[in-house]
């Protein structure tokens, strides 16, 4: 039984519960409202990494190519990796993020 051929596919965000809908133009791979994700890909889209834990965004950079490149990290195993911001991407949030007043206290907890 193949579940998820296509990766831009809808999930429910393990952070802030939010019915994510798909991206269309690319692959959907973070929650617009909270930017949270979870650590399933080893090369962006294969779903071939095993860890799953969460991935928070922890600092925003302004790419005057690619806009904005929200760096994460995986709260299970640590690593840090980029990545873009979809289009429709929640901007206040991607603010918090860049003016480091996000608050990642609540989600730690998990
Ligand atoms: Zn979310
Ligand atoms: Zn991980």
């Amino acid at each position: 039984m193949k579940q998820f051929t296509k990766n831009d596919a809808g999930f429910v965000c393990v952070n802030c519960g939010k019915a994510v809908s798909t991206l269309n133009y690319s692959s959907r791979d973070h929650c617009p409202n909270c930017l949270c994700s979870l650590h399933v890909d080893v090369l962006p889209g294969d779903r071939q990494n095993s860890c799953g834990g969460m991935l928070v965004p922890i600092d925003v950079t302004q790419n005057a190519k690619k806009g904005y490149i929200i760096t994460y990290k995986c709260l299970k195993c640590g690593q840090t990796h980029n990545n873009k911001a979809a289009a429709d991407d929640n901007f206040a949030t991607i603010l918090k993020v860049m003016n480091k007043t996000y608050n990642f206290e609540s989600y730690k907890k998990k």
